[in-house]
C-alpha cells in the first residue's frame, strides 16, 4: 500500500521531504493499526490477574481411564465403545473461563488516563 504512484514518475524532481513525508505516513499507519492495540493489550493483560476458583480436579480420559470388559475376542468382533469401562472413576473436566476469576484493578485503567495536571 505503500507503493509509489506510477503517475508520479512523469515528475522529474521529488524533493527529500516529499519522500519522508510519504515514507511518515506509511510508517505511522502501519503502526496506527498494529502498535497501539497490541500494546494496550499487553498493558491490560500484565495487569491482569487470573486465579482459579474451581474445585474440581482437571481430567480428561485418557486410553487409560478405559479397562476392556468384552470377553468377545472372535475375528468378525471388533472392539467399540461399550466394550470398555470407564474405570478411573473421575469426572471429566477441563478448566475453562468459568473456572477462573479474572481480577483488573482499577488502578490500571486510572494509569492509562494519566493526565499531566
Ligand atoms: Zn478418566
Ligand atoms: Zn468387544
Ligand atoms: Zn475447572
Amino acid at each position: 500500500m505503500c507503493h509509489n504512484n506510477p503517475k508520479s514518475t512523469n515528475l522529474k524532481q521529488t524533493t527529500w521531504w516529499q519522500r519522508t513525508i510519504a515514507l511518515l505516513t506509511c510508517v505511522s499507519l502501519g503502526l496506527g493499526f498494529v502498535f497501539p492495540s497490541e500494546m494496550l493489550t499487553s498493558i491490560i493483560s500484565a495487569a491482569e490477574e487470573e486465579i482459579l476458583v474451581c474445585e474440581i480436579e482437571e481430567h480428561i480420559h485418557s486410553p487409560d481411564c478405559y479397562e476392556l470388559i468384552c470377553m468377545d475376542d472372535s475375528e468378525e468382533h471388533e472392539h467399540s465403545d461399550e466394550c470398555y469401562e470407564l474405570v478411573c472413576g473421575m469426572e471429566e473436566h477441563e478448566h475453562s473461563d468459568e473456572c477462573y476469576e479474572i481480577i483488573s484493578p482499577d488502578v490500571t485503567l486510572n494509569s492509562l488516563q494519566f493526565q499531566p495536571n
